[in-house]
């Protein structure tokens, strides 16, 4: 009996001859790792990727930082942070420069790392900068319920915790198809997918090796000619439909959702997640009656454009010229995650 043999991704992609697609990297690991694998190079003129809001440094505002800052400096907190976050500039210093000034900033690796310091060093009140989305959340909630366990009293968290959904709803048109993060997805499962899918919101979840991406970028260009809104998940062996019981569990009786601010979106309602009154002693903006502070970037930079897919970061004016991951101006150039760097990195690669 003779067998019909399917077109690989690879031919889908070569041979497309279809509409124009504009596909959003919703996730800055994708981002990456499209520029990293040369995928780029292969795709058809007619496909245009743009970066979006998945990258937890970039969307965390300025002010946020200015928060960190002053729990730094004028509380004379350690601070527990993911490295990126040390060179975001704020409004008038980053963290960086507040090490230099004499605050006590800690790189570390995971929340728990955070309550592992806190827990050595009884003699300091440490704060740990809780930023991410669904796939990081988990684990900072996972370290207040241990602080609580354990009586710990010299930790407590700085919240700018994200979800997508609400992110999704404001980026609705920007782009014909999402690519969704397959981490996010993960733990979020892809009910969220499904109902973007009745409101017309096409995307598939993707993983993140040369042959997951591919077949996500391929099966967008079959879908999409086919001209109705469309979702797959290319990502089953990681995404199932109800995704991580656990995490979303434990993301429910820790944190509440409050608006959040997003860099270049935004207040989005219900966008953030918030400590639930039961862990008030945690919320380091509680603890140190943090002041509100609304930050204000370098006005040259456009990272909110970036984050929205509204330009490419080479259409900044200061791209490669006054900011590079050496001296970002923002936080796209500075996260390894942020759609900056991965032009500066790969901008060779674009066929441009
Ligand atoms: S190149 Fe630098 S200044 Fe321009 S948008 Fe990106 S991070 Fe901001």
């Amino acid at each position: 009996m003779e067998t019909t043999k399917l077109p690989s991704a690879m031919d889908i992609i070569k041979k497309y001859d279809g509409p124009a697609i504009r596909i959003m990297e919703v996730c800055g690991t994708h981002t990456h790792e499209i520029f990293r694998l040369g995928i780029r190079q292969i795709l058809p003129p007619q496909i245009e990727l743009i970066s979006g809001p998945g990258c937890p440094v970039c969307v965390t505002p300025v002010g946020y930082i200015d928060e960190a800052v002053y729990l730094a400096l004028q509380c004379g907190v350690t601070i527990c942070t993911f490295g990126d976050l040390v060179r975001v500039p704020g409004s008038a210093a980053s963290l960086a420069v507040a090490r230099s000034r004499g605050a006590r900033i800690q790189v570390v690796y995971s929340p728990m790392d955070a309550y592992d310091y806190a827990a050595t060093h009884r003699d300091e009140q440490v704060v740990f900068l809780s930023v991410g989305f669904e796939t990081t959340t988990p684990a900072s909630c996972l370290a207040v319920k241990k602080a609580v366990r354990q009586g710990l009293d010299n930790f407590s968290i700085l919240t700018a915790n994200k979800t997508m959904p609400q992110a999704y709803e404001v980026l609705k048109g920007s782009a014909d198809a999402f690519l969704y993060p397959g981490h996010v997805q993960a733990v979020m499962g892809t009910a969220i997918c499904e109902k973007l899918l009745k409101d017309g919101i096409s995307g598939v979840v993707a993983g993140f090796t040369a042959k997951e991406l591919m077949t996500a970028l391929a099966v967008i260009m079959v879908k999409f000619s086919q001209g109705k809104p469309f979702f797959k998940n290319c990502y089953p062996r990681v995404v199932t439909p109800q995704g991580s019981r656990t995490g979303q569990a434990v993301m429910e009786q820790v944190m509440r959702p409050c608006a959040s601010e997003w860099r270049g979106l935004g207040e989005i309602p219900a966008s953030g997640l918030a400590l639930r009154p039961a862990y008030n002693a945690y919320d380091a903006r509680l603890k140190y009656t943090v002041p509100e502070m609304h930050g204000h970037g370098n006005p040259a930079c456009r990272c909110g454009d970036v984050l929205q897919g509204k330009c490419r970061p080479s259409d900044c004016p200061v791209f490669a010229k006054g900011c590079s991951p050496e001296h970002p101006v923002g936080a796209c150039m500075v996260s390894h995650e942020g759609a900056c760097s991965a032009y500066y990195l790969y901008g060779g690669m674009l066929h441009e």
